[in-house]
This record gives C-alpha cells, sequence and structure tokens, in this order.
C-alpha cells in the first residue's frame, strides 16, 4: 500500500513533504529516492579567470521528486547525513560523476577536473579512500583529474583518521580544496601542515564586492594568504562582471558562479562542452 500511486495519496504524501510536516514521510522518500532513480546530477563550470575557460565541473546533486520537482541538496543533505543515509548517498555520487567524466574524457571534451563535494560523514567511513582510488581505476582516470571539497571541519579537527586520510589521497595525487572557507570560525593553523591545494571563498564574501569595504578586506587578505602558501583560489557565487572583474584584477584563479553558467544537467552540460570545443 506504501507504493501505491493512487494520486490522492501521492498528493497526501507531496503535500507533507513540502510542508515537512511529516518528517518520516520526507525520510522514507530520500531512502528510496536511489532506488527510483529521483537522484540527478547537475554541473557548474570553474572558469580560469585570466583565460575564461572551463578548469573543472563541480558537480551538484538533485533530488527530482515526482510532484515537487527538483528539491535542492541543503533539503535533503543534513537529513541523509543524521540518518546514515549519506555514505551510499555519497558512493552513489562519486560512482556517477566519475563515470560521466570519463565519457567525457574519451569525447574529448572534458576540462582539466571534475570536483566533488565530500560530505564529513562520507568522509569518516573507512572505506572512503579505498572506494575512491577504485573508482578512478575503474575508469581509468587520473588522481590529478580529481577535486575534493571539503568543509573546513575535516581538515580542522585533529584526528590521525583524518590526517592519514587526507596524507593518502594527497599523495596518489587527488586534490583536495577547502569549501565555503571563512564560515567555519576555525584558525588558519590548519593551513600550515596539511596537503590543501586549493581555497574557495564562500559566497558571502563575494556578495558584496567590489564595494563592500569588509568584504573587499577579507578577499584580498585571503588572496595574499593563498598566494604565500601556494594554493590557488576559487570564488564562489559570482553573480556579475563587476564582481567577475574584480576578482581578476585581485589575483584570483577561478571563479564560479551565476555569471558564468548555472548548475545544469548532464545533458546540457555535454552540449556546452561539445560546443567549446568546435568553437
Ligand atoms: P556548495 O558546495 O557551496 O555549492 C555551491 C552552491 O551555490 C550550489 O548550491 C550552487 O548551485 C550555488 N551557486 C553557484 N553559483 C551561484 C551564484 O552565483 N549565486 C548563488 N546564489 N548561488 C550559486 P546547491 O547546488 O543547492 O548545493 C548546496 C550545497 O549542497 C553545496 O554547497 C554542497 O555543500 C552541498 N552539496 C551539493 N551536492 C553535493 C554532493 O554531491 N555531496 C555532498 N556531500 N554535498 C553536496
Ligand atoms: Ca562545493
Ligand atoms: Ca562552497
Ligand atoms: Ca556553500
Amino acid at each position: 500500500a506504501a507504493k501505491s500511486k493512487g494520486a490522492g495519496k501521492t498528493r497526501f504524501f507531496s503535500e507533507d513533504l513540502r510542508s515537512e510536516k511529516n518528517p518520516l514521510a520526507y525520510l522514507q522518500g530520500l531512502r528510496e529516492a536511489l532506488s527510483k532513480n529521483e537522484l540527478s546530477l547537475f554541473y557548474q563550470p570553474l572558469i580560469a579567470a585570466n583565460t575564461e575557460e572551463i578548469h573543472a565541473l563541480e558537480v551538484l546533486l538533485r533530488w527530482i521528486h515526482p510532484t515537487l520537482g527538483t528539491i535542492p541538496p541543503d533539503h535533503f543533505i543534513p537529513l541523509a547525513e543524521r540518518h546514515g543515509l549519506m555514505e551510499s548517498l555519497g558512493h552513489w555520487v562519486m560512482q556517477q560523476a566519475l563515470k560521466q567524466y570519463a565519457q567525457w574524457q574519451k569525447e574529448g571534451v572534458a576540462p582539466a577536473c571534475i570536483a566533488i563535494n565530500v560530505s564529513p560523514i562520507e568522509f569518516q567511513s573507512e572505506y572512503f579512500v579505498g572506494n575512491l582510488l577504485k573508482a578512478l581505476e575503474d575508469n581509468q582516470i587520473e588522481p590529478s583529474c580529481l577535486e575534493l571539497e571539503l568543509t573546513e571541519g575535516v581538515f580542522v579537527e585533529q584526528n590521525s583518521a583524518n590526517l592519514e586520510k587526507l596524507n593518502e589521497l594527497s599523495s596518489r595525487g587527488v586534490n583536495l580544496a577547502i569549501d565555503d572557507f571563512g564560515t567555519g570560525y576555525s584558525s588558519l593553523a590548519y593551513l600550515k601542515h596539511l596537503p590543501v591545494n586549493q581555497l574557495k571563498i564562500d559566497r558571502a564574501f563575494v556578495k558584496g564586492l567590489p564595494k563592500n569595504q569588509a568584504d573587499k578586506a577579507i578577499v584580498e587578505s585571503t588572496l595574499a594568504l593563498c598566494r604565500g602558501l601556494k594554493m590557488s583560489v576559487v570564488a564562489e557565487g559570482v553573480e556579475n562582471k563587476e564582481q567577475a572583474d574584480y576578482l581578476r584584477q585581485e589575483g584570483c584563479d577561478f571563479i564560479q558562479g551565476y555569471f558564468y553558467g548555472r548548475p545544469v544537467d548532464t545533458e546540457q552540460t555535454g552540449l556546452r562542452l561539445r560546443k567549446l570545443k568546435t568553437q
């Protein structure tokens, strides 16, 4: 009866979902999303500031719900994390994304890198590194083509398991990026001894550019910091030309945001990559 597709039933279920009055139904829907093929990957370009070429594609997960439409990850990832679903969700993302990237490589249209978000919960799994290296090998992808986006917590938390994993991944050539930099209220000490290649400045600090003095100060000192540490910098959430021009002029390496491209599905991404190739 739970799987009934009767119109009344579906409507009842979706209203509950929308209002989140029935978190159990929502959670059950999420549990079934994988097997029902309702999850989908979108891709957003990271643009090299100087050449304006696509350096990487960031993989962004979507839940395409049959009645509610597209549900953004902020709505369901925290839930997946709390209820033990994140490991399988993350594993699925990794498999799908690498398979698709390998296909674009075969077509000769792939950018230099594919960037994948990793939940701290997923990273904690003892199988994470092994699964990842196997997926790279199965798809014949060079580790240096992969960028993992991790939030500060993974780097800051001084446990030896995390440290070992970060070092192992780095020694294999996988690129490690700090996502949402500046939002975690953490110290900078970890940057000194951890294998970090890249830092992503959160949209919160990009929003007020180029006018807001506080945003300018934060962005400029982050860029100086990264120059000193030989890390590359991505600015997130760049929505207009003024922001892009300012960031380029200040020496930011990569720009990501609606100004250069919204996240789009696999098909549209493929079209864009092929079109760029023939230009
Ligand atoms: P994030 O990693 O910081 O990703 C950037 C978010 O900003 C994305 O939201 C993207 O669509 C949005 N964005 C990009 N450019 C602009 C812009 O110019 N303006 C504005 N206003 N927004 C912009 P999205 O796709 O809803 O993802 C939200 C978060 O969910 C991500 O934040 C990431 O933390 C998480 N997430 C997404 N996919 C995955 C995944 O496969 N695994 C894990 N663990 N987390 C994921
Ligand atoms: Ca990210
Ligand atoms: Ca981010
Ligand atoms: Ca963010």
